[in-house]
């Protein structure tokens, strides 16, 4: 994690923050701080985390000078403990029993000051090592906090939920999040675009998205594929060169999902956009069939299958559709 990145937290986050400040040192021993992804909930965390270690606290931050924060800089301190996956190897990786058991000697230790552990994401947790995790929930050390961080606070199991207090990091208004993203962005008319694109969270609109620039044209060839049966395969090459499979795969499904929204008369996110023409080529359940397909290349992909293999069947999937 991050350390001394912002000297006040979010606005929409000011809520969240003012009661655990508030209150302390009378807080729960255990917290659970949630939000979607792009709320910022990380960085709400490192920043609160600071605060409950430094000597010397401020209001609205850490100090930035005394020997706590110094620690954090230097990412030494001795009393703060930061539970995370293995990043290595699968796409899944989760938090095992081994790093929940290592919290025992540092919980108990005694010594000056509080300690603070981190474990997120606390979704990944597996079943031995939440089931490890409650013994300490039940009878945590004197001056020690519990934080755990999750995208989906149901992820969690009941028994683990129940014992931490939950704090929302992600509930805003429209306008908090509009003139966060306004103020870092250069151009004004691509704030609604790009939020609706990172499912109204300020940070995750914020994300450069290669593919953006891209989509236009990408429609363009699509309805060409299918209204003038152009050979599929040039257009699989293509986009094959144009983008890395992650980000063309991540355009398709937002503009497929739009497609669908458009069948049913639903709201779409690629806003600046016009459908009308491509969705009359498709009946509901093709697109679905579509979408089924998209879903299957993830997997392939994992599965080390060429991608080029894969762009090939797909685009001439989009030509082999009879339309109405
Ligand atoms: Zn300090």
């Amino acid at each position: 994690m991050t350390f001394f990145k912002l000297n006040d937290v979010y606005p929409w986050q000011k809520t969240p923050w003012q009661q655990l400040t508030n209150r302390f040192p009378d807080i729960a021993h255990g917290l659970l701080f949630f939000g979607k992804n792009g709320c910022g909930k990380l960085d709400f965390t490192s920043h609160f985390v600071a605060w409950v270690l430094c000597l010397d606290k401020q209001p609205q931050q850490a100090c930035g000078q005394c020997s706590s924060c110094l620690w954090l800089k230097s990412n030494t301190h001795p009393n703060y403990l930061h539970i995370t996956v293995d990043e290595e190897k699968k796409t899944q990786p989760s938090i095992k029993i081994d790093k929940i058991r290592e919290l025992q000697p540092f919980i108990q230790q005694t010594g000056e000051g509080w300690r603070v552990v981190v474990i997120e994401p606390a979704d990944r947790l597996n079943t031995a090592a939440a089931n490890a995790l409650l013994k300490t929930l039940e009878e945590p050390g004197d001056r020690t906090i519990l934080i755990l961080v999750t995208e989906h606070f149901l992820k969690l199991p009941a028994t683990i939920r129940s014992r931490l207090q939950r704090y929302a990091l992600d509930r805003m208004t429209y306008q908090q999040a509009y003139s966060y993203v306004k103020k870092q962005l250069s151009d004004d008319a691509q704030v609604d675009l790009k939020l609706a694109l990172g499912n109204g969270m300020p940070l995750q609109a914020l994300k450069e998205h290669v593919w953006l620039t891209h989509r236009q044209e990408f429609l363009e060839d699509w309805i060409k594929i299918v209204k003038h049966k152009d050979t599929p395969m040039k257009y699989a090459t293509k986009w094959t060169k144009t983008l890395s499979f992650y980000d063309f795969q991540t355009m398709l499904e937002y503009l497929l999902a739009d497609i669908i929204c458009v069948k049913l008369q639903q709201h779409i996110k690629n806003t600046d956009l016009d459908f009308s023409e491509i969705v009359r080529f498709y009946s509901l359940e093709q697109l679905f069939h579509l979408h089924e397909q998209v879903q299957k290349n993830k997997q392939l992909n994992r599965q080390n299958v060429q991608t080029n293999l894969m762009l090939d069947q797909l685009f001439t999937l989009f030509m082999n559709i009879n339309g109405e």
